[in-house]
């Protein structure tokens, strides 16, 4: 447990609705633990401040964040590890990418140390919900909304900050067909696109129907304005391996820079990889496909970690890529992440933090 004093109180749940993880049938994001964090930003701070049994919620039908979206979230996970120690991954890098989409959505952030401690408690309180196999993890979903009762439009004045928890599976298992988008948008040049803002992924789920009904599972989005730039791939951001280049999108605010994607960049130059994070245009990644100078493609992520890429449509042709099995750098990447995340490697960068 922690020993420090908290800034916050412990309501425990009396009795544990934990009866057995049945590990092999998890799924992702359908159960959640005993327990969950709340916090109300009222009169200009931070109260409220607990740790709770997790349950409904009740809210006026004119809670400002159901029509106005000031809404975001984030996602990180805890994972299982060596001597049935807990570790979350760069659980900092969460925190302070949330205090940017509040920034950008006009919501106060939350103090960053009672973020942690929060995050540290619930899963030293919640540990029995911990799967232990390779590819599970503990997925944890911290997000903030406005909760005025009003329905003028303006910044909401008083806020809510949540986390819960939900012992998960692995995410996306077979590679996946994806659609290089050309019609509809993900963000926009000065939008939100790169705040973890609710309404980002609302404004994404009718082109990513449409590119089902073709037999799409994902789609490339490119930029807003001519589509000729790559910028991510569904929820992920991209990457790809050509010639002997690992290469991705460089940041913009049309991108969300994912912890997943800094912490394979930053890993894939401790190991000498040539890497560059520049602009990639569809035009590039076609030729490299026609070329067969496009050997991976992947999504980086937090909930898949690495999503293999094995075919790409593009204006109704699709191109097949190399087998998975063939693809050298996203598989050594995908198992030294997951030895990384669970403490069988040393922790070179810092990563981790050791739940008590
Ligand atoms: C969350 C997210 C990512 C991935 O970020 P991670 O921190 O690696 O999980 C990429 N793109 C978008 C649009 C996202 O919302």
């Amino acid at each position: 447990m922690i020993t420090e004093q908290l800034q916050f109180e412990i309501e425990k749940i009396s009795q544990s609705r934990l009866h057995g993880l049945e590990e092999d049938s998890l799924q992702f994001g359908k159960v959640f633990t005993d327990h969950m964090f709340v916090a109300d930003f009222i009169d200009g701070q931070w109260t409220n401040m607990k740790i709770t049994p997790y349950k409904d919620l009740v809210l006026s039908p004119a809670t400002s964040f159901i029509h106005y979206g000031q809404s975001i979230f984030e996602g990180l996970k805890a994972h299982y590890g060596k001597d049935g120690d807990v570790f979350m991954f760069r659980p900092q890098a969460n925190i302070a990418r949330m205090k940017t989409s509040a920034i950008r959505m006009c919501m106060p952030p939350f103090p960053e140390d009672i973020f942690l401690d929060a995050l540290k408690t619930l899963l030293s309180l919640d540990k029995a919900w911990m799967p232990k196999k390779d590819g599970s993890s503990m997925y944890i979903r911290p997000f903030m909304f406005g909760t005025d009762e009003f329905l003028g439009v303006k910044a909401s004045d008083n806020y809510r900050f949540m986390i819960i928890m939900s012992p998960s599976g692995s995410y996306y298992k077979n590679p996946v067909k994806v659609k290089i988008e050309t019609h509809f948008t993900r963000a926009a040049s000065g939008g939100t696109g790169s705040a973890k803002a609710a309404g980002n992924y609302a404004g994404s789920m009718y082109p990513a129907k449409l590119a089902a009904e073709e037999g799409y599972q994902q789609l490339i989005w490119t930029d807003g304005k001519y589509h000729r730039n790559i910028e991510e791939s569904g929820t992920m951001n991209l990457m790809m391996v050509i010639d002997d280049v690992l290469v991705t999108p460089k940041l913009s605010n049309t991108i969300l820079e994912g912890v997943t994607r800094n912490s394979i960049l930053n890993i894939a130059r401790d190991w000498g990889w040539k890497v560059e994070e520049r602009t990639v245009s569809v035009e590039e990644v076609v030729e490299a496909l026609e070329n067969g100078k496009l050997h991976e493609a992947f999504g980086v992520g937090t909930a898949a970690t690495i999503a293999q890429i094995n075919t790409i449509g593009y204006e109704g042709k699709d191109y097949e890529l190399p087998a998975v099995a063939d693809r050298e750098f996203s598989n050594k990447i995908s198992t030294y992440l997951e030895d990384y995340k669970r403490g069988r490697v040393e922790d070179k960068f810092n990563y981790l933090v050791k739940i008590d």
